[in-house]
């Protein structure tokens, strides 16, 4: 019933890069990963919806999953500009990044509504990674460990263990998101280790033992292998690193 925890390291490429662009930096990760194989840890990478496609053929044959950066909460319908998971599985991933900090601040989106899009993503079959994150104002106001039980509790909530055992989480400070701060591994080693004993509490301890827990937020190959080490810490959610082939094999060798 329980996630593996081997480590996985997560490439979100946001709004970046054409499908050519996209082609290439793929094949740049699976030449590295083909020349010098890393055993033992997951992979993900997570392109535009417009470069899924072409990537996907790309990583056939290979270990590499692929993932959406966003879904609806419904299946199909009259929502223009939207994705289905149904389409995500279609043009070939296997897990979608929900609730990230960007879709909470720029597109509002609420943790009834990440909760929403995670059930459906499950139910579709595609496996979520849930982000949650303090603000750092919230932080500086000690309410770090409040913000991380409402976000849990408010989209994980309901699941059954079987629907919460494919769940990732990706625990992202607001504050080291694409800003070149990283929380210090002890900081995130703490808050990893309240969101396992969150997902304990709304499940069971067996499920929270095998819950991968990505830390994001500036996670570059010369912090990663400290961050990694964390007891609680089970792999990476890589944004502007994620960009470059050669950075983002740096960091996968970091998680061995
Ligand atoms: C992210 O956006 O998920 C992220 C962690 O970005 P960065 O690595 O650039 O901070």
């Amino acid at each position: 019933m329980a996630n593996e925890r081997r480590p996985l390291i997560a490439g979100n490429w946001k709004m970046h890069k054409t499908i050519k662009e996209s082609v290439e930096l793929v094949d740049g990760i699976i030449g590295s990963l083909a020349k010098q194989p890393v055993e033992g840890v997951d992979v993900l990478v997570c392109p535009a919806f417009t470069a899924l496609e072409r990537v996907s053929k790309r990583l056939s044959g290979t270990d590499i999953a692929l993932g959406g950066q966003n879904c609806s909460h419904l299946r199909e319908g009259a929502r223009t500009g939207e994705i289905s998971p149904l389409m995500l599985l279609d043009a070939g991933c296997t897990f979608v990044i929900l609730g990230h900090s960007e879709r909470r601040s720029y597109f509002h989106e609420t943790n009834e509504m990440i909760g929403a899009k995670v059930k459906l993503a499950l139910e579709c079959g595609l496996r979520p990674v849930l982000c949650v994150g303090e603000a750092l104002e919230q932080r500086e106001q000690g309410r770090t460990f409040d913000v991380l039980r409402t976000q849990i509790e408010g989209c994980l909530t309901g699941l059954a263990a079987e629907q919460l055992a494919k769940v990732t989480v990706a625990y992202e400070p607001i504050w080291a998101i694409g800003t070149g701060r990283t929380a210090t591994p002890e900081t995130a080693q703490e808050a990893h280790r309240f969101i396992r004993g969150l997902i304990a509490s709304l499940s069971m301890a067996q499920v929270a033992n095998g819950t991968r827990i990505l830390y994001g937020g500036s996670v570059k190959p010369e912090n990663a292998a400290s961050l990694l080490a964390q007891p609680d810490i089970d792999g990476a959610l890589v944004g502007g690193a994620s960009l470059k082939a050669d950075a983002f094999y740096a960091i996968i060798t970091s998680a061995r």
